[in-house]
């Protein structure tokens, strides 16, 4: 009869902690929360999958640490994805490329 128990974790908060996540280091609790959250929401959700992409192109093409310019690289091309996803997410208008 509490209100309490449907707790809503806040997208900011998600994408706040998504790199730890991912990492793998957050406690228990914390990231259970975050995978509920990403069950209801498809947009962290695929932030979530983008983020686990990059690890994983990166960990596949190096098994040594990769060099920093390797990861800038993916991590530029998965930017501009993100920044698609954000564009559409907000509806917000695209810059202006060009004369239109
Ligand atoms: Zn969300």
């Amino acid at each position: 009869m509490t209100f309490g128990h449907h707790h809503h974790v806040n997208c900011d908060e998600v994408l706040d902690r998504m790199y730890v996540f991912i990492d793998d280091e957050l406690e228990d609790a914390d990231c259970s929360e975050i995978q509920a959250h990403l069950d209801e929401c498809g947009p962290c959700l695929r932030e979530a999958d983008l983020e686990r992409l990059v690890k994983a192109l990166v960990a596949r093409s190096c098994v040594e640490p990769a060099p920093v310019e390797l990861r800038q690289r993916v991590m530029f091309s998965i930017r501009q994805v993100q920044l698609e996803v954000a564009y559409h997410r907000f509806e917000i208008d695209r810059p202006p490329r060009g004369n239109v």
